[in-house]
Formats: structure tokens, C-alpha cells, sequence
């Protein structure tokens, strides 16, 4: 039998050969941490020494992006794509425009979307990629131009066999249209390349919709589970972009009352609640990069606290939605002690490690971003077998799918998070994950 594998003297290898990488590391000991067991427990995983491959990215591209500005002077940013793993399936995963992205970020989320791909159960490999370009405050043109530059070394990488793109924060559905047009333009290939397309050009229906329709479903199963459910609840939402609204309205369609949203500027506080009226008018005004939502309160009133979180106002379920580690250990405990019963990430990691052990700790559901916010993915996979099948799927089949999915996935989670006491859903979604792709792996040989 090899050696069993510790967790610290693996972190220390992980610290050695990507130094300061904080997010990357973050994300490697949360995953090991809970596979652990059962690498240990299979002599086929230590000798062919699954998990050493399985943290080094099969390759990661870096690339200047330069392009000109409406005054036409010169911009260059870094793009960026991490092709993780293609174990299962072609690699996949969003891109991300942010000024905060490095490559440790996109490391982390492409470690991410290995395990959220494969618990879809849809062939798909886990890849990231974006840019430090900040689209806020740009104009549709300068936009344009930059995607445009950024495809025109990205396609050489990817193709609908190879890795498929999708939309992330700051990339939505023009930037996907800009990013197309050029793939097409340089390529003369119409295929399923990207997928959130628009409608009329191989899009699917349901796939703006899916992340966070998909996060809701996963708090409905898990509220189940507990016989309990949405209705009469209330929610604290964070961001205000697709996952943040998609979401919202999903809590209001199963009689929830959703309270708050937030973006990069602070949080907006509704005491009678959002409605779909409201939802709207938020999606239409942040659809401008750099649009505030401190002005919502002007048109239907509320409170707007600036550089402020939503995490202080009392509530039984908070979902957030905007961006990694926003939500740090003092507000898990004041959610915990506000007696918040569940919280169910609709970002990629949202919660700092910190704040997980008190949620873990004060018995509150907990619903991992790999599973729960897998619908957009899942729904991604959907569009990519619609493109090679040249078919197109209705929206209320589309819905059922992502129903059913998102079930399917929490069961999975379910089985696979079972203890002694009760259900670890993060747990769960890292077992089932890691077990698919390491068998996949295993069967390749040593590559
Ligand atoms: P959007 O760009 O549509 O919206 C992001 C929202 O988060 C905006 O309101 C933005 O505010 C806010 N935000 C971004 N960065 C920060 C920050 N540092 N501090 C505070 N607020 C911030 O992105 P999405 O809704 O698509 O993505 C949100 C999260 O969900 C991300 O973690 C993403 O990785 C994850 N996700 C998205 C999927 C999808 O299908 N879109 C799929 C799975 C996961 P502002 O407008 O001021 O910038």
C-alpha cells in the first residue's frame, strides 16, 4: 500500500510550486481537505498519484491584449485562459472581465469548475479564463474593440471540441456577441465555441436565467430535505448582475420576500421587498457597465448604505451572489446569530474559509457554489449539445431540464455528504466530483 498523503505536507508542496497564489491555495485545501479519505482509502489514486496530477492545470495561456480607446490611445491588458483538466469532457468555463483577475483567481476558479462540471453529469472538462480589462465605465465601443482583440489570440485555443467559453462577471451577452462575431469573422466557423450566445445565433433559452434559477432550486431541495420550504422566507441577496437578479426573482416566484442587493458600491436595503417590476428595472440599469444601484432608491425608495455588506439585516436565507469571499467570518456569526437557517452560495466561493467553519459550526445549511450555482454550467453543456445537433430547445423543456438537473445534483451531493451528523453538502459535491474525474483519469494511464 503507498504512503497515505497528509494534508499539510501536500498544502506545503501546493505553497512551494505556486507561491502566493492565496485564492489557488484556498480553494486546493478546501477540495483536499474532504477527499482526503477517500484518496487514502485507494492504493489505484496514491499510486498513479491522482491528486498531484489533478492540481497542476493542464496548461494556462497568457496573452497581451491591446487595443485603442475612444480617444485612441493605446490600452494593453493580460488575457488569460486556464485549461484545467479535459478529463471528462471538453474544457468549459466562463470568462471573467474584472481588474481584479490574476492568474491565482483564474487558477481557483478553474480548479472549481472541474468539480461543478463533472457533478452536472454532462461531458464537460473545467477551464477559466479572462481578463484584468474593467468594462466599467467603457463604452460599447471601446468594448467591442477590446473583445475583439482578445478573441483574435483566444481562438487559436479553443474550438467546440476543445474548450468552450462562456460569460462571468463583466461578461454577459454583447460581450459574448463581440467575442463570437470575431471567432467567426477570423475562423469562418459557425459552431458551438461559446455558449450564453443571443437567441438568434445558437443561443439557449434558459441559460441567462439558469445560475440563478438553478441556486434556488438547490436551497428548495435542501429546505425540503428538512420539510420546509422558500415560502414566507426572507432573503438577503448580494450583487445586482445575471446570478444576483435571476435568483431574486426565482425566491419571489416560490413566495419568498427578497430584502437586499448589493454591487461593488454597497447594499441596497428594501424593507416591502423586491418585485418583479423592480428586478426588472435593476437588470436594465446595471446592463451599463459602471451604472450604480444606489440609484434604485430614487425610483421605488429604500435604503442605500454604501461600502456597506448585506449581511447585518435579519433574515432566514442568505444567497450570495456577487463575488468570492465577500462574505467574511464576522457576518457568518451575525447571520448565525440572527438565526439565518440556511446560505446557499450563488457566487464561486463567496464565503472566506473562515466563514464557512462558523456556518458548519452553527448548524446552518450550507449550499457549495460548485453545486449550487452549477445550473449555468449545466445549462452551458445543454446549449454546446443544441449547437452540434443544430437543433433548438423550447424554454419550458429547457426549464425542466435544469429542474431535474439540479436535483439530481443535490441528491448527489446528498449521498455522497451523508454523516453522522447530517448532510455536508460541501463535502458531498467534492466526493462526487472528485471521483468521476478520478476514475477518468485512472483509465487514461499516466498522461
Ligand atoms: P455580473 O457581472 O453579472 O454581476 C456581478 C455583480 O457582483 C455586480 O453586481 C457587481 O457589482 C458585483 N461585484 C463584482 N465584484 C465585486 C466586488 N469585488 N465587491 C462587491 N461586489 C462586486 O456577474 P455574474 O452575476 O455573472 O456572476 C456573479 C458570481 O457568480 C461570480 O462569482 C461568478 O463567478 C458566479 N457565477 C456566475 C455564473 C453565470 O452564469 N453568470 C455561473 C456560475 C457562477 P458592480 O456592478 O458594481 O461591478
Amino acid at each position: 500500500m503507498p504512503e497515505p498523503i497528509k494534508l499539510d505536507d501536500f498544502m506545503d508542496w501546493i505553497a512551494e510550486r505556486s507561491p502566493e497564489q492565496t485564492e489557488f491555495h484556498q480553494t486546493v485545501h478546501e477540495v483536499v481537505q474532504s477527499v482526503l479519505p477517500c484518496v487514502n482509502d485507494n492504493p489505484d489514486y496514491l499510486r498513479a498519484r491522482i491528486l498531484y496530477r489533478l492540481v497542476e492545470p493542464d496548461r494556462i495561456v497568457s496573452f497581451r491584449v491591446a487595443w485603442a480607446d475612444d480617444r485612441n490611445d493605446v490600452q494593453v491588458n493580460r488575457g488569460y485562459r486556464v485549461q484545467f483538466c479535459n478529463a471528462i469532457g471538453p474544457y468549459k468555463g466562463g470568462l471573467r472581465f474584472h481588474s481584479s483577475v490574476t492568474e491565482s483567481i483564474l487558477k481557483f476558479l478553474g480548479f472549481e469548475q472541474i468539480f461543478k462540471n463533472a457533478l452536472t453529469g454532462l461531458p464537460m472538462g473545467g477551464a477559466k479564463g479572462g481578463s484584468d480589462f474593467d468594462p466599467r465605465g467603457r463604452s460599447s465601443g471601446e468594448i467591442m474593440r477590446f473583445c475583439q482583440s482578445f478573441m483574435t489570440e483566444l481562438y487559436r485555443h479553443i474550438g467546440p471540441d476543445v474548450d468552450v467559453p462562456a460569460g462571468d462577471i463583466g461578461v454577459g451577452e454583447a460581450e459574448i456577441g463581440y467575442l463570437f462575431g470575431q471567432y467567426k469573422r477570423i475562423t469562418g466557423h459557425f459552431n458551438g465555441t461559446l455558449t450564453g450566445k443571443g437567441l438568434e445565433f445558437g443561443g439557449s433559452c434558459m441559460r441567462p436565467e439558469a445560475t440563478g434559477y438553478g441556486a434556488v432550486y438547490f436551497l428548495e431541495d435542501m429546505l425540503h430535505s428538512r420539510d420546509d420550504a422558500i415560502e414566507g422566507r426572507s432573503v438577503v441577496v448580494s450583487g445586482a448582475g445575471n446570478v444576483a437578479t435571476h435568483a431574486a426573482e426565482k425566491i419571489l416566484h416560490r413566495g419568498g420576500k427578497v430584502l437586499t442587493l448589493s454591487d461593488s458600491g454597497g447594499f441596497l436595503h428594501d424593507e416591502d421587498g423586491l418585485t418583479e417590476e423592480k428586478i426588472a428595472w435593476v437588470r436594465k440599469h446595471k446592463a451599463r457597465h459602471g451604472a450604480s444601484l444606489a440609484d434604485y432608491v430614487g425610483e421605488f425608495g429604500g435604503e442605500w448604505h454604501e461600502d456597506k455588506k448585506p449581511w447585518g439585516v435579519d433574515c432566514d436565507v442568505a444567497l450570495p451572489c456577487a463575488t468570492q469571499d465577500e462574505l467574511g467570518q464576522e457576518d457568518a456569526k451575525r447571520l448565525a446569530n440572527n438565526g439565518c437557517i440556511a446560505v446557499v452560495e450563488g457566487a464561486n466561493r463567496p464565503l472566506t474559509i473562515d466563514a464557512f467553519q462558523v456556518v458548519k459550526d452553527a448548524d446552518v445549511l450550507f449550499g457549495p457554489g460548485k453545486a449550487a450555482n452549477a445550473g449555468g454550467v449545466a445549462m452551458s453543456g445543454l446549449e454546446m449539445s443544441q449547437n452540434s445537433a443544430r437543433l433548438s430547445r423550447s424554454a419550458e423543456d429547457l426549464r425542466t431540464a435544469l429542474r431535474q438537473i439540479m436535483r439530481d445534483i443535490h441528491n448527489t451531493c446528498a449521498e455522497h455528504g451523508e454523516g453522522k451528523q447530517g448532510v455536508d453538502y460541501a463535502k458531498g459535491a467534492n466526493v462526487a466530483g472528485f471521483r468521476k474525474v478520478a476514475d477518468a483519469l485512472l483509465a487514461f494511464g499516466v498522461v
